[in-house]
């Protein structure tokens, strides 16, 4: 009796331990209504469970929502109802003394960038670590490395401003993996560039997922999201349209 009620709770307990592990963002009937002059609902229960090593693109049109579950998942936003997991951790239950805590451990990538002007490349990608107080040396050896993942080591005394589009969105990506995030969130990362530029941006966030990073990336991105043939997720007035392995847009 003792030995079948040691392997009966064993089981319940791995396969928790197992869902913890291997899930990376759990959503259980979330929705999200502004409320204003009219009562806007971006998300309208949205389950969804994202593992650890996925790339995902969230798809759909203007207005679909996308940016607000993009929002949920980086704790700038709480659901009105429902429930966000990350790695077994309820986002919603955070205490605001645990967010920016949270926050370390995601990277994010946005459109436009979000670059310290008045700072240097090196500058821009140390920052991340600055504010974790991670030591002078640490940062001495971890900002070119990653620099030079997206190709930039030569550009480290550069300004953004004195570089391209594409190489500016490159050095967002270098400061999104510095601190070695188990998750990039990255919201129209291609939005602003040219389509050779996209694909190189594209190929960069490949070959970090494949390190293992968890890559959850929001697009209009058609022509990327057909030809990296990884999950795809499509909203429409903030509802789940369709969830396909290999999709297209
Ligand atoms: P997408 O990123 O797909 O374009 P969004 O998530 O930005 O969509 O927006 C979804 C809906 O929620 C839209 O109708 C938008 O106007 C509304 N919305 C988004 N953010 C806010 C906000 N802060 N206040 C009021 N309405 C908002």
């Amino acid at each position: 009796m003792l030995v079948l009620y040691y392997i009966i709770s064993n089981t319940r307990y791995n396969q928790l331990y197992k869902d913890v592990v291997i899930k990376m963002i759990q959503m259980f009937n979330v929705s999200k209504t502004y409320e204003g002059d009219v009562l806007v609902k971006a998300l309208d229960d949205i389950s969804l469970h994202i593992k650890k090593g996925e790339f995902v693109f969230i798809v759909g049109p203007s207005g679909a929502g996308k940016s607000t579950l993009m929002r949920l998942m980086i704790r700038e936003e709480v659901p009105s109802k429902g429930q966000i997991m990350v790695e077994g951790r309820s986002l919603p239950r955070l205490r605001q003394r645990e967010i920016p805590h949270y926050r370390r451990k995601i990277g994010t990538v946005f459109q436009d960038f979000k670059l310290l002007m008045d700072r240097t490349i090196f500058e821009n990608v140390a920052f991340t670590l600055e504010a974790i107080e991670t030591s002078r040396s640490e940062i001495k050896a971890r900002v070119p490395s990653v620099l030079e993942l997206v190709g930039l080591k030569d550009k480290m005394s550069c300004y953004p401003h004195q570089l391209s589009g594409g190489q500016q969105q490159r050095v967002c990506i270098a400061r999104a993996i510095v601190n070695d995030p188990l998750l990039i969130i990255a919201d129209e990362p291609t939005g602003n560039l040219d389509p050779e530029t996209s694909r190189e941006i594209m190929n960069i966030l490949l070959a970090i997922n494949k390190r293992g990073t968890t890559i959850v990336t929001a697009t209009h991105d058609k022509e990327m999201v057909d030809l990296m043939k990884k999950r795809v997720i499509a909203l429409s007035s903030g509802r789940i349209v369709r969830d396909e392995e290999r999709g297209g847009y």
